[in-house]
């Protein structure tokens, strides 16, 4: 039997902003357990939740951002359950009225065709406290620091037809929320993570299969990893005879496989109800307009700038602009160059990005700065050295020798362009392998990247590659 896969995500962004959703308790990251919850965010009798204006911008601006519709009137609802790290026994979100509503975003697949995938809605909502199960015997901690932090729960439609889509999804979101400067981004702190809902169907069949949703994950490699090995279990459960189970599981990275976690709740366990502490959201005509002129040039547009002005290819541009922080050095890069945007594009997506991964840094935190790459590259356009010698170069300033021009200085690396000091090594070379000369005469054509090399040998890499080609050319054929 072919099967069908069949994904929809829910992903929760931490909003960045400096308080909290409903309280001025800061969200700071990382403070002792317990010092940033503040009466509000306790739930104590008698406070009332007072909404951060910030956080309705953001929702607003990453709304404006997907195309969707931003709604001129949302809801905060009360979503009640019990769990310790929730002390006011419900969670204030969004239900009925969410704030964005039908967005879509384009994804790359491998194959290098896009494929647009529907976003249902985005809605805020505050976050929970959190049970720390490690720290104490026989007994769970609770940190509300997190409690009343901000979030966007951003649901889409189950478009995604296999993991690597979702994980095509899912990052297209991440890199967006940080253009925006909506959300960090870091998913080891938790900041952005997500729910995946997985089905399969036969193919060819309309109706969906029954889902599981695959609760809390934070990494793209847990995602791909979970989904493929859920998928599998699903098959492998219907194929026996038996039926999927709707039901929220857990993926255990350490064991690879999933686990029933609980049965799934229906939307009216929780006993969702209007926020009588809360106002409705209205948003107005002038806000939004005020929104949108913060908006940034947006990924999709920046990478259809890059193909059309700069004459990028497709998969170079979509590489260069996954993150605002690396469009920017490659955009620093190519002005340093001179506007030599192919050649930069090159050094960045090979060179830079690897010598990056291999050191697992992120841009950011790259010892070669994007004016010194440019620089560099500046030197290559000038025929000061080759594009072989620039990978010295590199190195060394990878490795802190400084920039492009000083390590070129101290090390020696100037390329020879003067014809007058590269013919006499040619000479030479041409006087002492006169069997190679004849057989090269004698049209073994391949033999010339032979004397090439020589050359090159010769000059420890310094002759300029273009003129080693004329004039070998010239003096071979005479
Ligand atoms: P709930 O609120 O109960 O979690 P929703 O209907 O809001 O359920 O859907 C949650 C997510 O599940 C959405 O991202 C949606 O696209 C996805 N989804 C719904 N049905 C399926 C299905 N049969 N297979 C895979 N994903 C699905
Ligand atoms: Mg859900």
């Amino acid at each position: 039997m072919n099967w069908e896969v069949v994904i929809g995500l829910e992903i929760h962004a931490q909003l960045a902003t400096k308080s909290k959703i409903f309280s001025g308790a800061s969200t700071a990251y990382g403070a002792e357990p317990n010092t940033q919850a503040c009466a509000v965010d306790l739930g104590l009798p008698g406070v009332l939740p007072v909404l951060n204006k910030e956080a309705v911008r953001m929702a607003a601006k990453f709304g404006l951002a997907i195309g969707a519709r931003v709604s001129r009137r949302s809801v905060f609802a009360r979503k009640n359950y019990f769990y310790p790290d929730l002390p006011k026994g419900y969670q204030i979100s969004q239900m009925d009225l969410p704030i964005v509503e039908a967005g879509h975003l384009e994804i790359e697949l491998e194959d290098g065709s896009t494929k647009t995938i529907g976003i249902t809605r985005a809605h805020l909502e505050e976050d929970a406290g959190k049970s720390m199960h490690g720290d104490f015997h026989g007994m769970t901690g609770i940190d509300l620091n997190r409690a009343g932090t901000p979030l966007l729960e951003i649901v889409s439609e189950p478009d995604m037809r296999s993991a690597k889509e979702a994980v095509a999804y899912m990052k297209k979101i991440h890199s967006l929320v940080q253009y925006l400067e909506i959300c960090d981004g870091n998913m080891q702190e938790g900041s952005f993570r997500c729910d995946a809902n997985v089905s399969v169907r036969p193919k060819g069949q309309k109706e969906f299969g029954t889902r599981t949703e695959l609760k809390n994950i934070n990494s793209f490699r847990f995602v791909e990893k979970a989904i493929e090995i859920e998928v599998e279990r699903q098959i492998d459960v219907i194929e026996a005879g038996g039926k999927v189970v709707q039901e929220t599981r857990l993926y255990d990275s350490d064991k690879n496989e999933t686990r029933s976690m609980r049965s799934k709740e229906e939307a009216n366990d929780y006993r969702y109800f209007p926020d009588p502490d809360l106002l409705p959201v209205v948003i107005e005509e002038a806000f939004l307009d005020e929104v949108k002129a913060t908006l940034p040039e947006l990924p999709g547009e920046k990478k259809r700038r890059f193909v059309e002005e700069l004459s990028l290819s497709s998969y170079d541009a979509e590489v260069l602009t996954a993150s605002r922080e690396l469009a920017n050095y490659f955009e620093l890069a190519v002005h340093e160059a001179g506007g030599e945007a192919k050649l930069a594009a090159n050094w960045v997506t090979g060179e830079l990005l690897g010598a990056l991964n291999k050191a697992g840094h992120d841009i950011g935190e790259s010892p070669v700065s994007a004016q010194m790459l440019g620089g560099m590259l500046k030197r290559i356009v000038d025929n000061t050295i080759s594009g072989k010698i620039a990978k010295e170069v590199f190195e060394a300033m990878w490795n802190g020798e400084g920039d492009a021009d000083a390590v070129i200085e101290a090390r020696g690396l100037k390329q020879i362009t003067d014809a007058g000091a590269i013919e006499p090594i040619i000479d030479e070379i041409i006087a002492n392998n006169p069997g190679q000369v004849e057989q090269y005469r004698g049209g073994k054509d391949k033999l010339f990247g032979f004397f090439v090399g020589q050359v090159m040998k010769a000059t420890q890499g310094k002759a300029n590659p273009q003129q080693v080609n004329e004039l070998l050319r010239q003096k071979l054929n005479s």
